[in-house]
């Protein structure tokens, strides 16, 4: 039976963007940076898409816990084709077991039969939301999809692992996170951004699921990662081989 997929996209800094850290190191300064929703969310909504071009599915609900401004990041996920949208509007700062606690709710309401979210969202890389999800839901879950196949039921997930591809099949409704090699998303046409400020986005706050936003986790400090070391140019092969023996980094 054709399903609903939810789709939880998260409003982060722009990849090109390179982040700068504030001078009391207490987090990255976003401030006039350009924001855009996190590259692997935006994979997991062209996959959505595709599976209901496919029928596979017939709705798909993009969703994001974030501040006002992440209605933008929405509004992107339905100029691409998602057909409607909800935002969870909170200023605290989201963690990925609150977001978890929230999508929990929503799928309660929603009952999609596939959750569909990114690996990680490459602001704090947590990878740790859709595998909170699955527990919190006791939900199976499929993590790392570089393919994703539905039919009669289940849902077949080709993970990337260290050792490969492993091959999981999953009972809906289900969890699925996806990698970068699952697909390329598609550039919304301006045809399709003019048409999805018409289509639906409602506004919700937490408190309506009755999640508690309170922190858990405590950023003791934030630093720019150690400027690399310039390097030496050596006149040969030997000479290389010399330079690395002094340097202990061949016997
Ligand atoms: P993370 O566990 O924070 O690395 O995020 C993994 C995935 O969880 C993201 O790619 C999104 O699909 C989802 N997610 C995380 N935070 C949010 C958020 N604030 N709103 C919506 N989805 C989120």
């Amino acid at each position: 039976m054709p399903m609903k997929i939810l789709v939880p996209v998260k409003r982060v800094i722009d990849y090109n963007v390179r982040p700068r850290v504030k001078a009391d190191g207490s987090g990255v300064d976003l401030a006039n940076v350009k924001m855009s929703m996190n590259p692997f969310c935006e994979i997991a909504v062209e996959e959505a898409i595709r599976l209901r071009e496919k029928g596979a599915a017939t709705e798909v609900v993009a969703v994001s816990i974030g501040p006002a401004k992440a209605a933008e990041t929405l509004r992107s996920a339905l100029a691409m084709g998602a057909d409607r949208a909800i935002l969870v509007e909170t200023d605290a700062p989201v963690e990925p077991l609150t977001v978890a606690k929230i999508l929990k709710a929503i799928m309660d309401e929603e009952q999609p039969g596939l959750v569909l979210l990114g690996k990680q969202a490459i602001d704090d890389d947590c990878n740790q939301t859709g595998q909170m999800l699955a527990a919190l839901t006791g939900r199976p879950q499929g993590t790392f999809a570089s393919k994703i196949e539905v039919a009669d039921g289940t849902v077949t997930v080709t993970r990337e692992v260290d050792a490969g591809l492993e091959t999981v099949a999953l009972k809906l409704p289900a969890i699925v996170t996806t990698d970068l090699r699952l697909n390329e998303p598609r550039y919304a046409s301006l045809p399709n951004i003019m048409k999805a400020k018409s289509k639906p986005l409602a506004t919700r706050k937490p408190e309506e699921f009755g999640v508690d936003m309170a922190p858990r986790l405590t950023v003791l400090k934030v630093a720019e990662p150690a400027a690399r070391q310039a390097g030496e140019i050596v006149g040969s092969v030997d000479e290389l081989v010399a330079r690395l023996k002094t340097l202990g980094v061949v016997a």
